[in-house]
C-alpha cells in the first residue's frame, strides 16, 4: 500500500485519537487513523468510564510513595511495582517520587488537569446532543465511599486543595447515605458526593464514535503498525507501516502507553510508562448501585450501566507484560464485597487488563513536537484519558489549524521534560 496524501494522519485509534479526528474532520480536514491493535487492546476499551473533574489532583503524593513500598510485599495490593532493572523506568519512578515533594509541580498539574477536565465535560455534553451518541452517559455525579471514619475525615485535606479551584463535594453519612445510595452496606461510614462528575460506557462510546467518524469520511486502517517516519529537514514526509507507506500534511501521535516506543524515531524523550489496570464486566447485580462508586480506601471502582456493571482498579508497574494477575483481578470482587450488599454476579462478560499511559507529573503531553513541525503529540493521559478526550481533541485541532486555543496549552507541552536523546 502506498497511499495518496491525506490532510491528517492519526497514529492510534483509542479515545484520544478518535476525539482528535472528530474535531479535525469538523474543520473540513481529511483524516486517516492507523491503529495497530484490536479494540480490546486499547486502554480506552475496558476502563471504568468515569468523567471525573474531581480527580484534578495528580497521583504524586508523599503518602502514596510510602504506602507503595509496603504494598510491594502484598499480593492483592492495589498498587504494585515489579522490581525491574530498567534505567528508563527507574528514572521515571524517581522523578515521579520527587515531584510529590514539589508544590509548584503539583499545582501546575492540578490546574492543567482541572482545565482539561472541565472543558471535556462541557464538550461531551455538546457532542452527545449534537451527534446523538448513545453510550449510557450519566452526568449525575459520583460517590467517593469510605468504610472507615478515619479515612473519610482524612479526605478533607484533599478537599481543602480542591476547594481552591472551586471543587466542593457534599458529605453523606448514616441514614442520609443510605437514602442516597441504598446499595451500600449499612456499616459504611460515609461518602463524598461530586455532583460535577459523570460516567458512560467506554466501549459504546468508542464504537459509536467510530461509526460517526466513518459517516463523516474518516478512513480507518486497522491492524497496521507504524514503525518509522521518513523526514526531510524538520518535516515528516511519510509514515512507514507494516502495510506500506502513508503520506499526510500533519501527523498526530495518539499512541497511549506505547508512545515511548516511537521516541527514537521522533528524536524525542517521551517519559510515559504503562500502568496496568484490571476490570471485570458482568450482568448487573439485583441490588446494583445507581450512582457510580469509588471505594477510595481500596482503590476499586464500581460503575453501573443499564443492564451491565463493571468493577475496575489496581495500578501495576510491570512493563509491557500482558499477564493477567488472577489475585489482583479477583481482588476487585473481594473489595467490593466489603462495600456493597449485592457486590457482583457470576454472569461475567469480560475480564480485561489495559495499560494506562502514565507520565511522571500526572499531566498529559499535548502539543507540537519541537523537532518536526508537522507532528503533534496527544498522549500520556494517565488515569484520565476518557475524562480528558474531547478537550484534548479540540486543543489538537486548534494547534494544528493555528487557531486561538480554548485553554492554555503551554502547560501540556513536551518541552517541560528535558528533550534530546
Ligand atoms: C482499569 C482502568 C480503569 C480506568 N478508568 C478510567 C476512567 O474511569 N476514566 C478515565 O478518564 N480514564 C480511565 N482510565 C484511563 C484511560 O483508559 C486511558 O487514559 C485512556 O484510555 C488512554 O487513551 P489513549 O487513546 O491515549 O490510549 P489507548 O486507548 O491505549 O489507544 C492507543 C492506541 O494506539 C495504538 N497504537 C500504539 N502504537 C501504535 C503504532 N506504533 N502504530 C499504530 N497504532 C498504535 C494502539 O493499538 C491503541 O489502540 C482507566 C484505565 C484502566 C486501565
Amino acid at each position: 500500500l502506498n497511499r495518496e496524501k491525506s490532510d491528517i494522519l492519526i497514529v492510534g485509534g483509542g479515545i484520544i485519537g478518535l476525539m482528535c479526528a472528530y474535531y479535525l474532520v469538523k474543520e473540513g480536514k481529511s483524516v486517516v487513523i492507523i491503529n495497530k491493535g484490536n479494540a480490546q487492546q486499547a486502554c480506552s476499551h475496558g476502563n471504568c468510564g468515569y468523567q471525573t473533574t474531581s480527580r484534578a489532583l495528580p497521583l504524586n503524593k508523599p503518602k502514596l510513595i510510602m504506602r507503595s513500598l509496603k504494598w510491594m510485599l502484598q499480593k492483592d495490593s492495589p498498587f504494585y511495582i515489579r522490581p525491574q532493572f530498567d534505567i528508563r523506568f527507574i528514572s521515571w519512578m524517581l522523578t515521579f517520587a520527587a515531584n510529590a515533594y514539589k508544590p509548584k509541580v503539583i499545582e501546575r498539574s492540578m490546574l492543567g488537569r482541572y482545565n482539561l477536565l472541565v472543558s471535556s465535560k462541557a464538550l461531551y455534553q455538546e457532542l452527545f446532543e449534537a451527534e446523538k451518541i448513545q453510550c449510557n452517559w450519566s452526568p449525575n455525579g459520583v460517590l467517593f465511599v469510605y468504610k472507615r471514619e478515619k479515612y473519610f475525615e482524612e479526605y478533607k485535606k484533599k478537599i481543602e486543595l480542591l476547594q481552591e479551584i472551586g471543587l466542593s463535594p457534599q458529605p453523606f453519612a448514616g441514614t442520609d447515605l443510605q437514602k442516597k445510595e441504598p446499595a451500600l452496606k449499612k456499616d459504611i461510614f460515609g461518602a463524598w458526593f461530586y455532583e460535577v462528575d459523570a460516567s458512560l460506557k467506554p466501549d459504546e462510546l468508542i464504537s459509536e464514535t467510530q461509526k460517526l467518524l466513518k459517516q463523516k469520511g474518516v478512513e480507518f486502517i486497522d491492524l497496521c503498525e507504524v514503525t518509522a517516519f521518513n523526514e526531510e529537514g524538520s518535516t515528516i514526509k511519510s509514515v512507514v507501516t507494516d502495510k506500506g507507506t502513508f503520506k499526510a500534511d500533519e501527523i498526530v501521535i495518539a499512541t497511549g502507553a506505547w508512545s515511548t516506543l516511537l521516541e527514537k524515531s521522533l528524536y524525542l524523550k517521551i517519559p510515559i510508562v504503562p500502568g496496568k489496570g484490571y476490570s471485570i464486566t458482568m450482568k448487573s447485580p439485583k441490588i446494583s448501585p445507581k450512582i457510580p462508586c469509588i471505594f477510595e480506601e481500596r482503590k476499586v471502582v464500581a460503575t453501573p450501566w443499564n443492564g451491565s456493571y463493571r468493577l475496575g482498579g489496581t495500578m501495576e508497574f510491570a512493563g509491557y507484560s500482558t499477564e493477567m494477575n488472577q489475585v489482583r483481578l479477583q481482588n476487585l470482587k473481594n473489595v467490593t464485597k466489603e462495600y456493597l450488599i449485592d457486590p457482583y454476579t457470576d454472569d461475567v462478560t469480560e475480564e480485561w487488563s489495559g495499560w494506562r499511559p502514565m507520565t511522571n507529573d500526572g499531566l498529559p503531553i499535548i502539543g507540537k513536537s519541537p523537532i518536526h513541525k508537522n507532528v503533534t503529540l496527544a498522549c500520556g493521559h494517565n488515569m484520565l484519558g476518557l475524562s480528558m478526550a474531547p478537550g484534548t481533541g479540540k486543543l489538537v485541532a486548534e494547534l494544528i489549524l493555528e487557531k486561538p486555543t480554548h485553554l492554555g496549552a503551554s502547560v501540556y507541552a513536551i518541552t517541560r521534560f528535558n528533550q534530546g536523546l
